[in-house]
């Protein structure tokens, strides 16, 4: 554990198992509550990828890591989740410095972490291979063989639970990892490929290149020897990768953005109702994929809905990331809060008015951090552009709703399908609106759930492929058939 004590030195980075300074641009890394340094660090040159990238197929052919039986990788995996258990704490205050959420969010993402390398471990120890049986005068069998160099491209959101993801099913599979972490938000991930080789993964199977997207995660992505490409990110970069994906042949799985619809209907118990919505748009400052940003609720409980949601987000605790109260910490970086001002405005262009919030907090706790107050637009139409367009933000767009029919038709009209959540009594109800919504992940009477052995993924403009899952571990993998004549 190395990396929590503040530090004036440029931090080394992982190249192929050695932790060296890269060769790149420098850049420093910024608590986003006060805009102090947390750390700097230069990024690696493109010299240093085709180094990291020939390093990690080289100890995926000769480490014996994939050769090694599935109960011995699991057993490192395991190894791998007790190690974050172990220094949750350090870990969960490390992430609040890097993306400013607050602890007990960061506290949350890290068990993940542990829980996603307990999963893919036991996925790993218990993977079946298909035995077909003779069929006459031969025999068929199909396995499945690790694919060599494979890549984790990741966001700034939620990094050590996004990289975990990616991470423990391609070691588990048997492959070597190269991750590319957001800019932003570099250091959870050198966190965890330290702990990956402490457990027991080879070194230079796994390297962490931090940088800019366009150069190194666009390098990577198109280098000869990366045989896939796991990417967590803007619906505009994952559209990119898929092209450079199409010329190289290369399978890649694509998360990408949202705009989710949540639906309160007129049975709906509102307490738990409004706790939901809150929960699901403001929760990480809005900053997630899943975010329930556009709301529907049924026209008869408009008012007093809306009413009850404005109180009690502008009773929010937006506050200091590392006090155990706060609810809604600051957002990324002050890049980022700029352009959530310039939806708020967009929305107003449009006719919308602000129900509550729409500017920055006042005080001195918010002078130097990139705050911004929990907001909630309305009067708008679902084909705005506030209401189509990702913001990634605290801000949500509520509209009313006069049957289901209405209901469904808006709520599939987005190039979006991510996510919903549907607040009713009525299970029926739950059920056909459930399966008449296009999206990946759809939430009854709870949101922002999460369970890793439940597939997770996009439609259409929000992505392409599944992660979690026992069957996550097979993206991961080739699958090849062997005949035998007998
Ligand atoms: P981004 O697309 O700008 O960056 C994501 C990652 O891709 C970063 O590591 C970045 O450096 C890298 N990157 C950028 N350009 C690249 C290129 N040309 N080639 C290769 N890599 C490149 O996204 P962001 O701003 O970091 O994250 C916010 C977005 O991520 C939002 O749209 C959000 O919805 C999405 N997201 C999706 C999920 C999901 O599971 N569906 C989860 C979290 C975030």
């Amino acid at each position: 554990m190395s990396l929590i004590t503040e530090s004036k030195d440029l931090l080394p980075i992982n190249i192929g198992g050695e932790m060296r300074l890269g060769g790149g641009d420098e850049s420093a890394t910024l608590y986003p509550a006060t805009g102090e340094v947390v750390a700097r660090l230069r990024a690696p040159s493109l010299a240093d990828v085709d180094e990291a990238i020939a390093r990690a197929d080289h100890a995926f052919r000769t480490s014996g890591w994939a050769q090694r039986k599935p109960h011995e990788r699991a057993a490192v995996l395991y190894r791998v989740a007790s190690l974050i258990r172990e220094r949750a704490e350090p870990l969960a205050q490390r992430q609040r410095l890097d993306n400013g959420k607050p602890i007990n969010e960061t506290r949350a993402l890290v068990a993940s972490a542990a829980a996603t390398f307990q999963f893919f471990a036991s996925a790993c120890e218990t993977l079946e291979e298909t035995i077909t049986p003779s069929r006459g005068d031969f025999m068929t069998m199909s396995v499945y063989e690790p694919m060599g160099v494979v890549a984790a491209i990741t966001p700034w959101n939620s990094p050590i639970a996004s990289e975990a993801q990616k991470v423990a099913p391609a070691l588990a599979a048997g492959n070597a990892v190269v991750i590319k972490p957001a800019e932003a938000t570099p250091l959870m991930a050198l966190e965890l490929a330290a702990i990956c080789e402490e457990a027991g993964v080879p070194k230079g199977l796994i390297s962490v290149l931090p940088g800019r997207g366009s150069v190194i995660g666009d390098a990577i992505t198109k280098h000869p020897l990366v045989k896939r490409v796991s990417f967590t990110g803007g619906t505009s970069t994952g559209k990119h990768i898929a092209h450079i994906a199409a010329d190289k042949m290369m399978p890649v799985s694509l998360e990408l953005g949202g705009k989710s619809a949540t639906m309160v209907l007129d049975d709906a118990d509102l307490d738990h109702a409004v706790n939901g919505v809150l929960y699901g748009i403001f929760s990480s400052s809005g900053e997630s994929c899943i975010a329930g940003s556009r709301l529907f609720v049924a026209r008869k409980l408009y008012n007093e809905f809306l009413q009850r949601l404005s109180v009690r987000a502008a009773a929010l605790r937006v506050g200091d990331p590392a006090d155990e109260r706060t609810q809604m910490g600051p957002l990324i970086t002050a890049k980022h809060r700029e352009s959530i001002e310039r939806y708020v405005e967009l929305g107003r262009s449009e006719g919308a008015s602000v129900r509550t919030g729409g500017a920055r907090p006042q005080g001195e706790l918010y002078a130097r951090g990139n705050y911004y107050m929990p907001t909630i637009l309305e009067g708008v139409k679902n084909t705005d552009q506030i209401c189509q367009q990702e913001i990634f933000g605290p801000v949500l767009v509520a509209m009313p709703f006069d049957n289901e029919e209405d209901l469904i038709a808006q709520a599939n009209d987005s190039v979006y399908a991510l996510a919903a959540g549907i607040w009713t009594r009525d299970y029926k109800r739950a059920w056909r609106i459930g399966r008449a919504v296009q999206a990946g992940t759809v939430w009854i009477n709870t949101y922002k759930q999460f369970s890793i052995s439940t597939p997770f993924g996009g439609w259409r403009d929000s992505g392409l492929g599944r992660e979690k899952g026992r069957l996550g571990i097979l993206q991961y993998m080739e699958q090849k058939s062997l005949y035998w004549g007998l």
